[in-house]
């Protein structure tokens, strides 16, 4: 099943910036995939098309074989399907208690208290952050913080999820943790996962397909094997 489709997407920015060109790509459900580029590649904005932030200038974009759409309802059920995490997790965390931060996604969906409590409870647990709801987030490493992103994200229940450079800025064992519950995610609820990369030896690891974008463009797609031994 493809979860992600795009056709022929391009997007410029209001100032004319052409930022993607023509983008072709697919992302079936359970596919671990991975969007390696250099700064101003065009990572962020592709990211963005994901969950709805940003519409294409021409082309489409598909979520679940649909057409998105951009009404305010649609865009709501865009991104609870697509859970999107960004790169620096004080965008993402600004509650007083990691409890609070995993419950905001919930709770703005309007679920029962009792709903919310579950989310929470078995978001945190995913991520190996049970014993830290009450601590404020701003006082959690950066590899703790991340995590808690994760469990917000979790606590919406996404299909995909989406994440910009997961492992930048975290210690080798912060990397370690995030990427074992990203496998776990993967492969025990056959989430889709597609992260952004500077990091190609993770990348060869961790993705099933790999798309180098460059000056907009995907220059190559392919697994790990067909990008990295072409002879
Ligand atoms: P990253 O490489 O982590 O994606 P960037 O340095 O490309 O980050 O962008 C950081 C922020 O600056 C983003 O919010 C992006 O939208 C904005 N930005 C980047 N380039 C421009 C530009 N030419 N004009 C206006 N805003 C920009
Ligand atoms: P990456 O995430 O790979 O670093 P971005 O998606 O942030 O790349 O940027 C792609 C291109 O779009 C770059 O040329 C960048 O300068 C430009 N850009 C990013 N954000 C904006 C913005 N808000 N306005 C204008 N140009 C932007």
């Amino acid at each position: 099943r493809v979860v992600i489709k795009t056709e022929n997407m391009s997007f410029a920015y209001p100032d004319g910036t052409p930022a993607l060109q023509n983008i072709n790509m697919e992302i079936l459900e359970g596919e671990r995939a991975a969007i390696i580029g250099s700064n101003g590649a065009g990572k962020s904005t592709l990211f963005s098309h994901f969950n709805g932030i940003l519409r294409p200038t021409s082309g489409l974009i598909k979520i679940d074989g649909e057409p998105a759409s951009y009404k305010k309802d649609d865009l709501i059920k865009i991104r609870q399907k697509v859970g999107m995490v960004f790169q620096n997790p004080d965008d993402q965390l600004f509650s007083p208690t990691v409890e609070e931060d995993v419950a905001f996604g919930p709770m703005n969906l309007g679920l029962p208290d009792e709903e919310v409590e579950k989310r929470v409870e078995e978001s945190l647990e995913a991520v190996g952050m049970m014993g830290s709801e009450r601590k404020a987030p701003h006082h959690l490493s950066g590899g703790q913080k991340k995590r808690v992103a994760i469990a917000g994200i979790l606590a919406m229940k996404p299909d995909i999820m989406v994440l910009d450079e997961p492992t930048t800025g975290l210690d080798p064992h912060g990397v370690e943790q995030v990427m074992d519950i990203l496998y776990d995610l993967n492969l025990k609820k056959n989430m889709s996962i597609i992260i952004s990369s500077h990091d190609v030896e993770m990348v060869t690891e961790f993705a099933t397909k790999i798309f180098v974008l460059h000056g907009g463009e995907i220059i190559h797609q392919g697994t790990p094997e067909d990008i990295f031994n072409d002879p």
